[in-house]
C-alpha cells in the first residue's frame, strides 16, 4: 500500500501522452464497459497520443474487476484503487496525481457527461489559448426536480457569497492544461471543491455547453446527506460570508435589544412594567438562538481549520495497475 501526498506525486515523465482522461467509478461495474466503448472510441478519434486513468473509489461491487478486465485488452489504461471510498473529489484528486498528459479531461463515468464532448473541447482549448474548458449543463435530463431545484438555487448561492468567481452550472466535466493539473496537485487542502479551486486558479476558462444525460446504469453516489456537506465544503472553503453573518445578526440583536430598552423605560414610566413576560422569554429565546447560531458557524470553520492542520495524505492507494512500476503490473 503505498502512501500518496499531493505534493510527493511527481511522475517520472517516461512517454507523457497528449491526453489523459481520469474517469472516477464509485460501483460503476454494470456500465463501465459501454462508458469504456464511447471513451476510447472519442479518444481514438482525436488522434492523439492518450492514456484512460480509471479510479475505483472503493467501490463494493465488480467495479476493480472490471477494470483489471479491461486493462488486461488495452494498454491505454491505467487503473488506481484506492483503500476505501474517499468520495468523487478526492477520487478526482487521486487521478489528477497520476494523469501525465499535457490536457486532461476529467468525466464522469456513468455517461452522464457525453465523451464526444471530447473533440469540440480540444478545439475549444486551442481556439482560445485556454487553460481550462469547462462543461456547462444547459439541460439535466433524467434528474430529480428536488436536485436540479437544490442545485440550481445552490449555485447562485455560491456565487453570491464567493469572491471567487465560480461559474453556475458546472460540474467537474471539464479539459485542464497540464499547467492547471500541476497547480491543483500543489493545493493541499483537505475538503476540495475542485471545480472552485481551478475557478481560483484563474487563466483563461472558456464554457463548452453541453446537455447533461440521465445516467446510463447504476445510481447516484450523492445522497442528499452528501450533497449537504459537499455544498459546506463549497461554501466554507470559498467563503468567509457565514462568518460576517455573525457580525450582521450580532448588529441586528443589539439594535432589537436597544428598541426593548425603550419600550421598557416607556413602560416604567407608564406604570405597566409587570406584564409582557411571554414576550420577554420569547426575546431571550431568539438572542439565545441567534448566540447558538454564531457559535455553530464558529464552530464550523474551527472544526475545518482542525482538520485542514492535520495535513493528512488526501487518499491512499490499495493497487495500481499502469503508469509507476508498482506490484502485479
Ligand atoms: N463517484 C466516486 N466516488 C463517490 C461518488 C461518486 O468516484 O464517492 C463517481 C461516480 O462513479 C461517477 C462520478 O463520480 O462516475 C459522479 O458521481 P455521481 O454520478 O454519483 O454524481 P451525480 O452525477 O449524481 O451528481
Ligand atoms: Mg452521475
Amino acid at each position: 500500500m503505498t502512501v500518496q501526498h499531493p505534493e510527493t506525486t511527481a511522475h517520472p515523465m517516461s512517454q507523457a501522452p497528449a491526453l489523459s482522461i481520469v474517469a472516477p467509478c464509485l460501483n460503476e461495474a454494470a456500465g463501465l464497459d459501454a462508458f469504456l466503448a464511447r471513451m476510447i472510441a472519442a479518444a481514438e478519434t482525436t488522434g492523439l497520443s492518450y492514456e484512460i486513468v480509471l479510479v475505483d473509489d472503493g467501490s463494493t461491487d465488480q467495479t476493480w474487476a472490471r477494470m483489471v478486465q479491461a486493462r488486461a485488452s488495452n494498454p491505454h489504461l491505467r487503473a488506481l484503487r484506492l483503500s476505501r471510498n474517499f468520495g468523487h473529489q478526492r477520487a478526482l484528486s487521486a487521478g489528477l496525481s497520476r494523469a501525465r498528459g499535457a490536457r486532461v479531461l476529467l468525466i464522469d463515468a456513468d455517461l452522464q457527461d457525453p465523451p464526444e464532448a471530447l473533440g469540440p473541447m480540444l478545439a475549444l482549448m486551442d481556439a482560445h489559448h485556454a487553460d481550462v474548458v469547462y462543461g456547462r449543463r444547459l439541460e439535466r435530463a433524467g434528474e430529480s426536480w428536488f436536485k436540479k431545484a437544490s442545485a440550481r438555487l445552490f449555485y447562485r448561492v455560491l456565487r453570491w457569497l464567493s469572491s471567487t468567481d465560480i461559474p453556475a452550472d458546472t460540474g467537474d466535466f471539464r479539459l485542464l492544461s497540464s499547467r492547471i493539473v500541476a497547480h491543483l496537485n500543489a493545493m493541499p487542502e483537505q475538503q476540495r471543491y475542485l471545480r472552485g479551486m481551478i475557478a481560483w486558479l484563474g487563466g483563461t476558462q472558456v464554457p463548452y455547453d453541453y446537455r447533461r444525460e440521465s445516467r446510463g446504469t447504476g445510481q447516484t453516489g450523492y445522497p442528499l446527506r452528501r450533497m449537504f456537506s459537499f455544498a459546506a465544503d463549497a461554501i466554507t472553503g470559498f467563503s468567509m460570508a457565514p462568518l460576517r453573518l455573525c457580525l450582521a445578526l450580532a448588529g441586528l440583536s443589539i439594535g432589537l435589544a436597544l428598541g426593548l430598552l425603550v419600550y421598557v423605560l416607556a413602560s416604567v414610566v407608564a406604570g405597566s412594567a409587570v406584564r409582557g413576560w411571554a414576550s420577554l422569554a420569547m426575546i431571550f429565546l431568539f438572542f439565545q438562538s441567534v448566540q447558538l447560531l454564531c457559535i455553530g458557524l464558529v464552530g464550523e470553520y474551527l472544526g475545518r481549520l482542525f482538520m485542514e492542520q492535520k495535513r493528512r495524505p488526501l487518499f491512499i492507494v490499495a493497487d495500481e495497475l499502469g503508469g509507476d512500476p508498482s506490484p502485479g503490473d
